[in-house]
């Protein structure tokens, strides 16, 4: 994390705080507010105004999310309704929802706890990443110390509202991620997405109206509650409100995560982990984890916000900047993340079961020098018969081919290159 946070109380540090720590550094005055001031639909205006979007990927409007519960709730009448949160971050680069959840579990326990007061649920789950054990570790530490001082159980600080927390741990799969798959696992069932609609809102845990909502959103809502929307707006340096953690990997100098407000440039962030190691120059970066597509040297002044991510070709996911200096074969760098994916597909459907796996292994022959003009024919009426949604019942099978249809777009004299038998760049 940056040194100087702009937003919550983050420290650089990953030492979990006691509660006491976090109280001197000013938490729970969210919470306070939230529960003694304001109505639930109140909050939900808040979050609205500061522009509040999901962290885990998709950008999806939080305050729209949590609106879809409330009316699912009505309609469903009395009952348990659950808020789960989203810690099972293993997305390709991405780590910042694992330091959140080390350092400033009692951040994300405030904010999941307005969330849930916010959109009428009863009790919350974090399911964290099996990989994640100290992160569960502090969550569930800091759950005890916030059940003991009245923060959490019944009539929370006085106010009537009770609520349950806990702690689960994912038996780990990249597909536990996708929130129906997350409710299956937590169901005790094989964790294979379902379909949508009914949503979660409407049918998710044990059939009652679900959220599913990621660790970096909530981190977020406890100082919008105690700062305003328009303090959280005024972060950003674009219309997308704001700060936003930036995870930068790969090929630079001082690989960090870097909280930053929401539109700051690859260009900028760069700067701040030292530039592209050994003083190489830069060859191309994904800006938003595995599964986005590729943006070059032309794109570094991008704000990477939602929208201009977009424009500019690719998506803003989760913020994991994942860089390829020009040493760096692109062609080995896709292999790696196809073999990823092949690998955690759940298996539910062919073009991702038997595509991914097929796909890998004619990108390991390219990139080994053993490659021909078919094979490359071959990978593009591939990604051309898949289209966009890639033919798939859930996300797994798009994402993983974003990378491949970027890179044959960007880099297709590097592919063909690779046909002489050599890489003209380098190995990744
Ligand atoms: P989505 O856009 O389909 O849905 C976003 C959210 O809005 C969901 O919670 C959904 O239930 C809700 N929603 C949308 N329309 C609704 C409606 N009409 N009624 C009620 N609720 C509605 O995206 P998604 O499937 O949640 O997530 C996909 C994203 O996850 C991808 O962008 C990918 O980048 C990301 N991802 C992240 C990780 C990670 O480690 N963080 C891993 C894999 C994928």
């Amino acid at each position: 994390m940056s040194d100087k946070p702009l937003t919550g109380r983050a420290t650089a540090d990953r030492q979990p705080h006691s509660l006491a720590a976090w109280r001197r550094l000013g938490g729970g005055a969210g919470l306070a507010l939230a529960l003694k001031r304001h109505s639930p639909e109140a909050i939900i205006a808040l979050i609205e105004a500061a522009g509040l979007r999901g962290r885990g990927g998709a950008g999806f409007p939080t305050a729209n999310k949590w609106r879809f519960m409330r009316a699912g709730a009505e309609k469903a009448g009395p009952g348990a309704c659950y808020l789960c949160v989203n810690g099972d971050e293993t997305e390709p680069g991405s780590f910042k929802d694992r330091l959140l959840m080390e350092a400033l579990p009692q951040q994300l326990i405030e904010g999941a706890t307005i969330a849930a007061y916010a959109m009428g649920a009863t009790e919350v789950i974090i399911l964290v990443r099996d990989e994640y054990r100290a992160a569960a570790a502090a969550l569930s530490r800091a759950i005890v110390e916030a059940e003991q001082t009245g923060l959490l159980g019944r009539d929370i600080l006085g106010s009537g509202f009770d609520l349950t927390m806990r702690v689960h741990a994912s038996a780990g799969r990249y597909i536990v991620g996708e929130e129906t798959a997350l409710i299956a696992a937590l169901e005790g069932e094989r964790p294979v997405p379902r379909h949508r609609p009914p949503y979660p809102a409407v049918s998710g845990l044990w059939g009652r109206p679900t959220t599913v909502n990621n660790v970096e959103t909530l981190s977020a809502v406890p100082s919008i509650v105690e700062h305003g929307a328009e303090w959280y707006q005024g972060l950003s340096h674009t219309n997308e409100g704001g700060t936003k953690l930036y995870g930068v990997s790969g090929c630079v100098a001082r690989p960090q995560l870097i909280e930053a407000p929401m539109g700051t440039t690859a260009r900028e962030l760069f700067d701040l982990c030292g530039g592209i190691r050994q003083g190489r120059a830069l060859f191309a970066f994904q800006p938003g984890g595995g599964a986005t597509a590729f943006l070059e040297t032309a794109e570094l002044d991008v704000p990477l916000d939602f929208a201009h991510t977009k424009r500019a070709g690719s998506s803003l996911g989760t913020g994991a900047l994942i860089v390829l200096d020009d040493h760096a074969c692109p062609v080995a760098a896709i292999g790696r993340h196809m073999r990823f994916y092949a690998r955690e597909s759940c298996g539910l459907c062919t073009p991702c079961r038997d595509g991914l796996p097929w796909v890998a292994k004619l990108l390991d022959t390219i990139e080994a020098g053993k490659g021909t003009r078919g094979d490359i024919d071959l990978l593009h009426q591939h990604v051309a018969l898949s289209g966009p949604s890639g033919r798939s019942y859930c996300d797994l099978n798009t994402g993983a081919l974003t990378p491949l249809r970027s890179g044959l777009e960007r880099f297709g004299d590097i592919f063909a290159a690779h046909l002489q038998g050599s890489c003209p760049v380098g190995r990744a």
